[in-house]
């Protein structure tokens, strides 16, 4: 019989509707049972520590870290973390106090789950600190374990999720900080899927007209676009294997916090950013990526300058891939990214 549905029915069913189901049978899939027991283990006494308490939203507080676990269970993270993900406010709310901590889920535990309320501490003192920079630089030196900051990233995220309910003036404070703060410390981490929606809902929060405006645009501009897509990715994928190069062509999605920035920052129109179609061609080695350079550039003329080569000189991150930018068909700019699989996983 399955461990999680076993374990859940024994639950009483109030306790199985507050997102724990949800959570057991994610970590059901990497996790052991005995650490499976040890995170349920954790969620009880999360719940007992936070009895009483509600979410803004009138929901019991635990739903909150349950679904602050849940998305790091998403990344597949370890028991640790989980365990101080589900236990991350009760030193703060609740009269639990570390030692407890560590006498019951261990000094790993106890470790991140103060980590976590330290950082929640952190004030800017004075105008320099208050530099988005430097309060980047202290949060990632604060934590020593890297999995403080991954819990605190989780808690932002799932606190925009659910930002709606409070006021304009304290949603706006929170999105800015949010925009400014955790979704550059996501992408540094390279947690790509989090820094996605920490952006999109910064920007949804921070400037929510904008942010309606652009999305309405944009998904105008995709239903006159797809055709267009389809026909250059045929174009490319017919090209390549013309001339015996394995490749997997792919369109390559915008998100509309990244075009809001392109137009902040180059002063560019939306047309002039959502026009420009982006693809990426991903080949079994270095030398095809080479070769497919070759090939796109007979396909359609390159823009002078915009060639880079990452792969010969990779970024500082790591980060490998050929860049380049083509005239497409009625001068429609289009970008290409090339790369090995191996570079795409990193990237
Ligand atoms: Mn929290």
């Amino acid at each position: 019989m399955d461990y999680a549905a076993s374990f859940l029915a024994r639950l009483p069913r109030g306790k199985r509707s507050l997102g724990l189901n949800k959570l057991v049978s994610r970590i059901e899939t990497y996790l052991s049972k005995e650490q499976v027991a040890k995170v349920v283990e954790a969620y009880e006494f999360g719940a007992r520590a936070h009895e009483g308490q509600k979410r803004h939203s009138g929901e019991p507080y635990i739903t909150h870290p349950v679904a602050v676990a849940t998305i790091l269970a998403d990344l597949h993270l370890d028991m640790s973390t989980l365990i101080a993900a589900l236990l991350h406010d009760v030193i703060e709310d609740t009269g639990t106090d570390k030692g407890e901590i560590s006498k019951l889920f261990g000094e790993e535990v106890a470790n991140i789950v103060d980590g976590v309320s330290k950082l929640d501490q952190l004030r800017f003192r004075n105008r320099e600190e208050a530099q988005a920079e430097s309060f980047r630089k202290m949060v990632l030196a604060m934590a020593e374990d890297i999995r403080v900051i991954l819990v605190k990233l989780a808690d932002r995220t799932h606190n925009m999720q659910t930002l709606g309910v409070l006021p304009p003036a304290k949603r706006r404070r929170i999105a800015r900080e949010t925009l400014e703060i955790y979704a550059p410390i996501a992408n540094r981490l390279g947690i790509n899927s989090i820094r996605l929606e920490l952006e999109e809902l910064g920007f949804k929060h921070m400037h929510p007209r904008r942010h309606r405006v652009l999305e309405r645009a944009l998904r105008r501009a995709k239903g006159n676009q797809r055709q267009f897509l389809r026909r250059i990715s045929a174009r490319f994928e017919s090209t390549l294997s013309g001339s015996n190069i394995e490749a997997r062509v792919e369109s390559r999605e915008k998100h509309l916090y990244s075009i809001y920035r392109k137009m902040q920052t180059k002063g560019r129109s939306l047309a002039e950013i959502v026009d420009v179609f982006g693809f990426r061609v991903i080949v079994a080695d270095t030398d095809d990526c080479y070769r497919a350079l070759g090939l796109v550039h007979h396909l359609y003329k390159p823009m002078p300058g915009r060639f880079k080569d990452y792969i010969a000189i990779p970024r500082v991150n790591g980060y490998q891939s050929l860049h380049t930018t083509l005239f497409g068909p009625k001068s429609m700019p289009i970008e290409v990214q090339i790369r090995t699989e191996d570079m795409n996983r990193v990237a």
